[in-house]
């Protein structure tokens, strides 16, 4: 009898990583996807040191080295020329950048490696619920897969919105964001500063993303990812209110040099909406089951961490997984291990997200008043581009080893 495979559900950034980490050690996978056809497609990420420092030990961070865009700079500033945010990585490590990525191109490695591997990756497999006993894991599918499939542990990497994730026997909660965003990538307009993200806020309500981020394919057209943020009541009906021309109008009147890169926006069709979710878990694993990425610690895009999340996740799974231990005892491990670091970034998440995508009045003001002003401050600096580089494990002290 062959050994049985571990399930991994998902096969974003989360799953696909881990379902390489874990085939590298020679552990058989079966990687389970519930779209038919998946495409590399979804907004541009910026992928932090930490991010890199993993896409590294699978041996594919020259491959996104030579789709992405380094990035040098974060800035952000008011219509009235408040700066905001300016925090540049080489004040942390000189060797220190943040890449610009679309995620389709991201993606592609991924997948790519996951082929060279032989992993058996089902795709059209809607995952629908599972069991656990003492000896493994049994899952059933959606239609049209009715035979369920038995695996020695099953790991959850299908998302913030995870309908399977309540099957775990841990305290959770997921709240939607109210907040959400439309994006897109655009042709880089001829002398665009392509070292820097760009963010212009007007308090918490408006706010223009522009990060360049390279390009899907080899030899393909370098792009800029727009990223405009809208409530969730807006963000179901603004195609008819205030529509893309209104909303063009929006962008041009909070950041008038941004009309180069506005102007490739020509049809809705090229916005693509995004909604996020807020997952908390009191721990990661319950027994056989394991859950990564969104799934386990969803959170606004703000700070920039969701993928490399999942990327670390991913590599302290395997680094567990090298240690030969039965499957709840590399589980809990991994929870030990990823508690500190996932636990600071869901809290900065939560802290600093009404900063930026909100209603609120006092929070962004007092932003306005003090982060420009206590940025220029070596120590608070520091811990800034620290928190940004995805390297924190706590408020004050504390620095992630991979
Ligand atoms: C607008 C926006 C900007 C962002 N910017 C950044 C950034 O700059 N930097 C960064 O690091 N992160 C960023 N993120 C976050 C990042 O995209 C996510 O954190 C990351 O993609 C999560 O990957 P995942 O694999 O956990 O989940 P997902 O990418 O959601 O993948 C889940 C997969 O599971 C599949 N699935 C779902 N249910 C089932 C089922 N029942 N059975 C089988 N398969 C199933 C889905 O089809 C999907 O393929 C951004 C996100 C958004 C929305």
């Amino acid at each position: 009898m062959p050994e049985p495979s571990v399930a991994i559900v998902g096969s974003g950034v989360a799953g696909a990583a881990a379902a390489i980490r874990l085939a590298e050690l020679g552990v058989p996978v079966d990687l389970y996807e519930a779209v038919p056809e998946p495409q590399p497609i979804g907004a541009g990420l910026l992928l932090q040191p930490t991010g890199q420092q993993v896409l590294q030990a699978m041996g594919l961070l020259d491959g996104a080295l030579a789709l992405g865009q380094r990035l040098g700079r974060l800035y952000g500033d008011t219509p009235q020329g408040r700066t905001v945010l300016d925090m540049s990585y080489e004040r942390l490590d000189a060797s220190y950048f943040g890449l610009g990525i679309q995620r389709g191109a991201l993606m592609g490695l991924l997948w790519q490696r996951l082929q060279q591997l032989g992993v058996p990756w089902h795709r059209g497999a809607a995952v629908d619920g599972f069991e656990q006993d003492d000896a493994g894991v049994t899952l059933r599918f959606a239609r049209p897969r009715p035979v369920p499939a038995r695996h020695a542990a099953l790991i959850l990497a299908n998302g913030s919105f995870s309908r399977l994730r309540s099957g775990m026997k841990v305290r959770q909660h997921a709240r939607t964001f109210p907040w959400g965003a439309v994006w897109t990538v655009l042709p880089v307009p001829p002398g665009f500063e392509l070292n820097e993200l760009r963010q212009r806020f007007r308090a918490a309500r408006q706010m223009l993303g522009l990060m360049p981020v390279g390009c899907a394919q080899p030899q393909g057209e370098w792009g800029i990812n727009l990223f405009w943020s809208l409530p969730l009541t807006e963000l179901s009906h603004w195609r008819d209110t205030p529509g893309l021309d209104g909303l063009k109008r929006q962008m041009a009147e909070l950041f008038p040099a941004a009309a180069p890169v506005v102007d490739g926006l020509h049809d809705a069709s090229q916005l693509r909406e995004a909604r996020y979710a807020d997952v908390w878990m009191e721990c990661w694993h319950d027994g056989r089951v394991l859950a990564i990425g969104d799934c386990a610690h969803g959170m606004s895009p703000q700070l920039g961490q969701g993928a490399n999340l999942a990327l670390i996740d991913a590599h302290v799974l395997a680094q567990q997984a090298q240690t030969g231990a039965d499957w709840p005892t590399v589980f809990a491990r991994y929870t030990h291990h990823r508690s500190a670091h996932l636990r600071f970034y869901s809290q900065a998440s939560r802290g600093l997200t009404p900063m930026f995508q909100s209603d609120a009045v006092v929070a962004p003001w007092l932003r306005d008043q003090f982060f420009g002003w206590g940025g220029r401050l070596p120590f608070i600096h520091k811990q800034s581009i620290a928190t940004l580089a995805g390297t924190k494990t706590g408020w004050l002290f504390g620095r992630l080893k991979l």
